[in-house]
């Protein structure tokens, strides 16, 4: 796989959906503990570096998705990368065919008991061969874990989604990988549920399409500007990288020459 690129405070590894796919089918087949798969995107740019536990768990990660059109625009200015857009929230679907295909069983943990249930019962409508192992609504006590744990094992789950947000989904990962037996891909899939089992919907394919989608989840959900307000100074902050390693750039060269 090509090198994982640094985007500001965070990384993207740059890989297109087919071989994401094919990194998944590696750790399906080949794996030996569980690996995990989180989402890029400007948001995590600001709260990654913030949180040291959070931080590490980006750091470690197995796949770190292509997940928002800021991400993908940065690569293409710093790198000249080429990346095409891949939501965690469409990646879910690639891994359900995945399992669905090769007969890899998936637990799904997280969201409100109502909407955790109704996603199960949507993926086994649209995947119906697939395996679902088992479920869990994500307000579990704290008390309680080593009972889910003992049931994802128990379950002989390959795949686990985690649907608890961030931070809570990441380090919940860093808390039980070790106590995972049979589980090997783990995907942070933040609020995904809800769109899939829930009320929430995501933005028609028009918005997706020209990525707008964050200005369609805006105009539906006005108090998300709390985390897109960020998305401009995201932008700015790209810039300033640019600028400075176009300088560096011709500094560089400035003194080979000179
Ligand atoms: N959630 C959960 N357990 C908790 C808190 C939240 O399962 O203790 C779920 C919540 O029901 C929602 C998701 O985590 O489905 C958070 O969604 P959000 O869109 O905030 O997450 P993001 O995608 O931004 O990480």
């Amino acid at each position: 796989m090509n090198e994982r690129l640094p985007i500001l405070d965070i990384w993207v590894d740059p890989v297109s959906r087919e071989e994401a796919k094919a990194r998944v089918r590696g750790f399906l087949e080949q794996g030996t503990r569980p690996y995990a798969i989180f989402a890029a995107n400007p948001e995590k740019n600001f709260s990654v570096p913030a949180d040291a536990q959070l931080y590490e768990c980006y750091r470690q990660a197995d796949l770190l998705l292509p997940d928002g059109i800021g991400v993908v625009l940065a690569a293409r200015l710093l790198y000249g990368a080429r990346l095409e857009r891949l939501p965690g929230s469409e990646f879910i679907f690639d891994i359900c065919q995945l399992a669905e295909a090769g007969g890899y069983s998936v637990f799904v943990y997280g969201a409100k008991e109502e909407v955790n249930r109704a996603s199960v019962a949507r993926l086994q409508q649209r995947y119906p061969k697939l395996r679902i192992a088992g479920r869990a609504n994500g307000f579990v006590l704290m008390e309680e874990m080593p009972q889910l744990v003992e049931q994802i094992n128990a379950s002989g789950a390959s795949i686990l989604f985690l649907a608890l947000g961030s931070p809570r989904q990441e380090k919940w990962f860093a808390a039980h990988k070790d106590a995972l037996t049979t589980v090997r891909v783990v995907q942070g899939i933040g609020g995904t549920l809800d769109t899939i089992g829930g009320n929430v919907q995501r933005a028609p394919e028009f918005w997706c399409r020209h990525n707008l989608e964050w200005l369609y989840r805006l105009i539906k959900e006005p108090r998300r500007i709390n985390r897109q307000k960020i998305l401009p100074v995201f932008a700015l902050l790209v810039l300033k990288r640019w600028l400075g390693m176009r300088v560096a750039h011709a500094a560089g060269r400035s003194g080979k020459t000179g």
